[in-house]
């Protein structure tokens, strides 16, 4: 069986510092000027607050009910995700 989430949930894409609350600085490593995952500087990047995941520039922030916010990149978001307004 195959399940689609109901659930509306708010979505902010991040590009840069001040985009969204729940993303910081992101803390270099010195061994990595540039992201494996993008290609962009690492200066460019986020973290999320609460937990050390790495936000790379065009990623989307997206907030659950419980606020919880998880961080997908653009390929993820387009498979899982639908605009719906
Ligand atoms: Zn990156």
């Amino acid at each position: 069986m195959k399940v689609r989430r109901k659930a509306l949930l708010e979505a902010t894409q991040w590009n840069k510092l001040g985009d969204h609350p729940e993303v910081i600085q992101y803390i270099q490593d010195d061994q990595e000027e540039t992201c494996i995952e993008c290609g962009k500087p690492s200066a460019d990047h986020g973290q999320l607050i609460f937990f050390e995941f790495k936000v790379c520039p065009g990623s989307w922030i997206i907030e659950a009910e419980e606020k919880q916010a998880m961080v997908f990149s653009q390929d993820a978001f387009d498979r899982m995700f639908e605009v719906v307004e």
